[in-house]
């Protein structure tokens, strides 16, 4: 009995040092013969193992940080109890998306593809699309592309290409006072009004030519949402089957209350980008892309 004890307590004491990945009910995959198809030199990632660690890693600070450790679970209930959850990260030439796209959680196919030109040159948005696989169910399309534009800001290792690391609300603030034409200005206002409503026009404004602006947008009123009320209210507006009707509920006051506060903080406490600022932004982009 004596001797036993011994051994025991070892193990007691090594348990969470090899906790990595054996217990976890998902797992991470990519193939490693795809690894070779890339040249990762100013990609952040000195090896493959790197890459997984950092994909382990987002899993576990965004299922934390949003208070969900149980997401994996909507997989077994979709797939049944003996469903392995193996979450694969595939490189492609188009752009970065999860399975089925915007309908993921119809079929909750955990394949995640992320654009080869990002990934080579340290700007793939692996934490945003992570999101997306942590949390398919969502009351309003600009809340699922908040949310996870939001995750990439607060602990993706490499920026979201869509701000490299300029304040989100200072995009918004310059969309919604710079020059548009008549045409631009007009869908920029069909966007501000479908956002955060869940209806299916946010579709249409995802896919149209206001796609930049409008998840510019969505990752503005979003992270004007948690940062003011918290990640706990925004996750039950998430999880809500009607994004408008329960908002009041939850928050206190209507969500075009709210809506019109989020304008009012971009009128007059966000800084616009100007102008000048947005070309710097769009060049820098692209010397980025183009090494
Ligand atoms: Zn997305």
């Amino acid at each position: 009995m004596k001797k036993a004890a011994i051994p025991i307590l070892l193990m007691l004491l090594l348990l969470p040092a090899c906790s990595g990945d054996i217990d976890k009910p998902y797992h991470v995959a990519f193939n490693e013969s795809a690894w070779n198809t890339l040249d990762w030199a100013d990609s952040g990632f000195n090896d493959s193992a790197e890459f997984e660690a950092e994909v382990y890693g987002y899993i576990e600070a965004i299922s934390d940080y949003c208070d969900r450790p149980d997401w994996y679970k909507a997989y077994s209930e979709k797939h049944g109890d003996d469903y392995e959850l193996v979450i694969n990260y595939i490189w492609v030439s188009g752009r970065s998306h999860v399975e089925h796209g915007y309908e993921s959680h119809k079929y909750l196919v955990p394949n995640v593809y992320l654009k080869k030109d990002h990934l080579e040159n340290g700007l793939a948005p692996i934490a945003h699309e992570t999101t997306h696989i942590l949390f398919p169910h969502y009351s309003a399309l600009s809340y699922r592309e908040g949310l996870a534009s939001y995750m990439q800001d607060k602990f993706g290792q490499n920026p979201d290409f869509r701000t490299l690391g300029i304040n989100v609300h200072r995009f918004a603030a310059y969309y919604h006072t710079a020059p548009l034409d008549a045409d631009m200005r007009a869908q920029y206002n069909d966007v501000i009004a479908v956002l955060g409503t869940g209806d299916a026009a946010e579709l249409k404004c995802a896919e149209s030519e206001m796609r930049p602006v409008y998840y510019i947008l969505s990752h503005s009123l979003t992270a004007y949402f948690i940062d003011n009320h918290g990640i706990q209210k925004f996750m039950t507006l998430y999880e809500s089957d009607d994004p408008i009707s329960d908002f009041d509920g939850l928050y206190g006051f209507s969500f075009n209350d709210a809506r019109a506060g989020w304008l009012s903080f971009l009128e007059s406490d966000a800084e616009p980008l100007s102008t000048r600022e947005y070309i710097a932004y769009r060049e820098e982009l692209d010397g980025i892309l183009a090494q």
